[in-house]
């Protein structure tokens, strides 16, 4: 398990990344231990692949997200949550890459060559 203080510099990490955006929303976060503003917008560890679903705590599965975007979400899929929202996917490579890596870990891109049954 990640302690504390982990997880506060994986958030502080991704949110340098991100430059402060949300990976699904794009507005502006603000880190918990900092003033706190708009509560919504309250920067949070979002998992990709989602833990219940055997998602690791690692960076390449962790992006930023609001707190009201992490909670919509819910058990969608990130990319079945991203096409909801109006089908924009991360604005910045860095998001793309990281949304890359997550769909290959979730996805089996086995050649596309059927069997008969
Ligand atoms: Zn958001």
């Amino acid at each position: 398990m990640a302690s504390g203080n982990t997880k506060r510099n994986r958030l502080r990490r991704l949110f340098k990344e991100q430059e402060g955006l949300c990976f699904y929303c794009d507005e502006l976060c603000w880190l918990p231990w900092t003033s706190p503003r708009d509560p919504r917008r309250m920067a949070t560890r979002e998992h990709l692949k989602r833990k219940a679903e055997g998602g690791k705590d690692g960076i390449q599965n962790l992006a930023m997200a609001c707190l009201e975007c992490n909670g919509k979400r819910d058990d969608r899929a990130p990319e079945v949550w991203i096409a909801e929202r109006g089908g924009e996917l991360p604005g910045d490579a860095d998001g793309c890459t990281r949304l890359g890596s997550y769909l290959r870990q979730t996805y089996d891109f086995a050649p596309l060559v059927r069997t008969r049954a």
